[in-house]
């Protein structure tokens, strides 16, 4: 048998890719060393928000008092939310695996390595078994980058030391927490563990926590964590890990953070080692595969989709560029475009964005002026949030009179931030967005409001 389409990685790059070309009528082989779904699934994306769900529900009744809610004792059973986030893990796992079956995808459970190219095509060895395929699409993803910290192996050896994928399934809460790297899952986990109790610090090598995204409505949800309990180290550089704690150079001082477990959330690597990519001369940079913007490498018939291009390491942009690779496969022409891909950071409140922030675009030399309002002017927002102190910020650009940026601090912002992605992936002039009828009362009517209070 010839495959017309080989996919390394069943994550959503690998499932995605796999659904598509398998629906168009080609045969598909899809080799997973692991469980289907990827880390999105079964580590990352699913299972966090399962986890911060239900330390928003205690939240919410914790601090329910202003909004007439009380109870007494309550509790949250950790243990409890981590079986139900194995549960709906495992459903939506099922889900993939019927999807495959539907699309008749031939599914290996092993792990896949490219071996060479043939007359007939290429070949990857998957465990026992050798398959020939026409095209390849590399989806292996990312794993946890782990630097070399004096005393992080040994740590994590001892289970002192985790990443994404240990900390969602440990059993007790653990009295400190130190979490090392104050991006996206650092601080999504910050969050919950703060929720249930554990006492957070994050160390972070930056000025300034959560990456990219603006740092004034940053600021407002650190004052917040700050109030909640979290402490954090900023421009501080991890020096080692220790037996009970983490020590870190700050300042030009060494200081030393207590912790009963160490959470390390620094960054993601593409997973290209030992993958045969250069048995067939496919070009990599810093370890992720290189692609055009029709998701195809340097070799013909070779595409690379998700994580493992090192590029934007999200669900949404694996599921568009596996998409973009399919539809090039089937000669329906498509091109991967980056500049409305939201992000969500599901703290309590969330912070999303899509496109410029007043930093890109002032580096971007854009013109644009920013339409920034409290969120409560948004009736919703305040019947929900006593109190509250989201902002937003809407980008236009002068001269074109479209939307090129939106960034929330705001219950449901992860829900309406797809309001802004339409806007700018789609080019709508202010004018055309000001016909959009909102629904009423909602959190997003701050959207409309901001398009009409521009000037
Ligand atoms: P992956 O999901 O990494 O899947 C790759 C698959 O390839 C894996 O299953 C792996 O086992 C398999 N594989 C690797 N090498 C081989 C091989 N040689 N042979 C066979 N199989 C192989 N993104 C969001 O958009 N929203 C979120 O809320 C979000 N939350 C996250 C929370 C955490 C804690 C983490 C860690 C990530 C989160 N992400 C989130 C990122 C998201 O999980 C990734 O962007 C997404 O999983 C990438 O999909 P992928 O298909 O490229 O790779």
């Amino acid at each position: 048998m010839v495959y017309d389409l080989m996919i390394l990685g069943g994550g959503p790059a690998g499932y995605l890719a796999a659904e598509r070309a398998g629906h168009a009528g080609l045969k598909v082989a899809l080799v997973e060393e692991r469980e289907l779904g990827g880390v999105c699934l079964n580590e990352g994306c699913i299972p966090t928000k399962t986890m911060l769900y239900s330390a928003k529900l205690y939240d919410g009744v914790r601090h329910g008092e202003k909004y007439g809610v009380s109870a007494e004792n309550l509790t949250i059973d950790h243990a409890r939310a981590v079986a139900r986030k194995a549960k709906v893990v495992k459903s939506l796992v099922a889900g993939v695996k019927a999807l495959m079956k539907a699309n008749q995808v031939a599914v290996f459970s092993a792990r896949g390595e490219i071996t060479g190219k043939s007359a007939e095509g290429y070949t990857i060895k998957a465990g026992e078994e050798t398959l020939t395929g026409k095209r390849i699409l590399v989806a292996t993803g990312s794993a946890p980058a782990m630097p070399p910290i004096p005393g992080l192996k040994e740590g994590f050896d001892k289970g002192f030391v985790l990443t994404n994928r240990e900390i969602l399934d440990l059993k007790e809460i653990p009295s400190r927490l130190a979490v090392v790297g104050g991006g996206v899952i650092g601080l999504e986990m910050a969050s919950y563990f703060n929720s249930v109790g554990a006492k957070v610090s994050v160390v972070e090598m930056l000025d300034h926590i959560a990456g990219e995204n603006d740092q004034d409505l940053v600021n407002i949800l650190k004052a917040d964590f700050e109030k909640k309990g979290i402490t954090f180290a900023l421009s501080a550089r991890v020096t080692a890990i220790e037996e009970n704690g983490v020590r870190y150079e700050q300042g030009g001082e060494s200081k030393f953070i207590e912790a009963d477990k160490v959470l390390l959330s620094i960054g993601r690597r593409a997973n290209t080692q030992g993958l045969g990519l250069e048995t067939i001369g496919v070009y990599t940079e810093r370890g992720a595969v290189i692609t055009d913007d029709r998701m195809q490498t340097n070799q013909p018939g070779v595409y690379a989709a998700g994580d493992v291009t090192g590029f934007s390491m999200l669900a949404h942009t694996a599921y568009r560029e596996a998409e973009v690779a399919v539809n090039n496969i089937l000669g329906h022409g498509d091109a991967m475009r980056y500049e409305a891909i939201p992000a969500v950071l599901y703290t309590n409140p969330e912070l999303a964005s899509v496109g410029e922030t007043e930093a890109t675009a002032a580096a971007k030399g854009l013109p644009y002026k920013t339409v920034q309002l409290p969120m409560k002017f948004a009736g919703r927002y305040q019947a929900e949030n006593e109190g509250g102190r989201g902002i937003m910020k809407l980008l236009v650009n002068t001269r074109t009179q479209q939307v090129i940026g939106l960034q929330a601090l705001s219950n449901y912002a992860s829900e309406f931030i797809i309001a802004a992605t339409s806007f700018i992936e789609l080019g709508l002039s202010l004018e055309a967005i000001k016909k959009i009828v909102f629904p009423h009362p909602t959190v997003s009517e701050i959207i409309r409001e901001a398009v009409f209070q521009y000037e």
